[in-house]
C-alpha cells in the first residue's frame, strides 16, 4: 500500500461516480494499452456518457474505438448500450449475473465494475494479479484452471484482508502491471525479502 500511495496513477475512470464511464473503461482496458485508453477519457467523459449518447453518435463512436484498435469490441460495446438503454434504463446493474449476460463483459470486467463502482468486497485477479501471486507465494499449481483460479483467489484474500479492500485490491493490480512485470522489477520491488521468486534467486 505504501508502494501505492507513493505512486500517482493516471486512472480517471477508477475515480468516476459514472457507472457507464467505469463499466465502458474496464471494456476497453481490456488487452489494450492503458496509456492508449486514457487518451479516450475527457472525450467519453464528456461527450458519451451514456449508453444513449452512445447510441445516438453511433458513427462517430465506432470511429474513435476503431482508430485505437478496439475495432473487434466497437459493434459488440454498440449492443452493449443498446441492452442497457432497453432492458435496463440506461443504468448499470450491480449484479454479477446481470452484468456478465451484457456482451463483451465477462467474469473480470464484471468483478472489476462490482469492486470500483458498486464496492462489492471482490479480489480484482487478472493475469497480471496471478503471475504476481504464483511468484511471490512461490506458487506451483497444476494445469486445472478451476483449481488455479480457487488458490489464487485464497492467496488474493489473504493478501486484502483487513485492509481497505477497494484500494488494495487496485494497488494489487498496478503492482502485478508495473513492478512484478513478465520481466519483474524485483530490484526496485519493496516486497522482495519475503518474495519466494526472488529468495529462489529467479530474478
Ligand atoms: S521480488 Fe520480483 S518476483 Fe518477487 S514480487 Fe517483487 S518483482 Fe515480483
Amino acid at each position: 500500500m505504501e508502494w501505492y500511495k507513493k505512486n500517482e496513477f493516471d486512472h480517471p475512470w477508477r475515480t468516476s461516480n459514472n457507472a457507464f464511464i467505469v463499466l465502458s473503461f474496464e471494456i476497453f482496458l481490456q488487452r489494450t494499452k492503458i496509456s492508449q485508453v486514457r487518451k479516450l477519457f475527457d472525450l467519453f467523459s464528456k461527450k458519451f456518457d451514456s449508453p444513449e449518447k452512445v447510441l445516438k453518435n453511433k458513427k462517430e463512436v465506432l470511429s474513435v474505438l476503431n482508430t485505437l484498435g478496439l475495432k473487434h469490441r466497437a459493434l459488440r460495446y454498440i449492443k452493449l448500450c443498446e441492452i442497457l438503454t432497453e432492458k435496463y434504463n440506461g443504468k448499470v446493474p450491480c449484479s454479477k449475473k446481470d452484468l456478465i449476460s451484457l456482451p463483451g463483459v465477462g467474469d473480470y470486467i464484471s468483478d472489476a465494475f462490482l469492486n470500483i463502482y458498486c464496492k462489492q468486497k471482490i479480489p480484482l485477479i487478472d493475469r497480471n494479479v496471478s503471475r504476481f501471486l504464483s511468484r511471490y507465494f512461490g506458487l506451483s499449481i497444476g494445469s486445472s484452471k478451476p483449481e488455479k483460479t480457487s488458490i489464487i483467489k485464497e492467496k488474493a484474500k489473504s493478501i486484502l484482508s483487513g485492509k481497505n479492500f477497494e484500494e488494495a485490491s487496485l494497488a494489487l493490480l498496478d503492482f502485478s502491471i508495473y513492478i512484478c512485470k513478465p520481466k519483474p522489477r524485483c530490484d526496485i520491488c519493496p516486497l522482495s525479502n519475503s518474495c519466494k521468486w526472488k529468495t529462489k534467486q529467479k530474478c
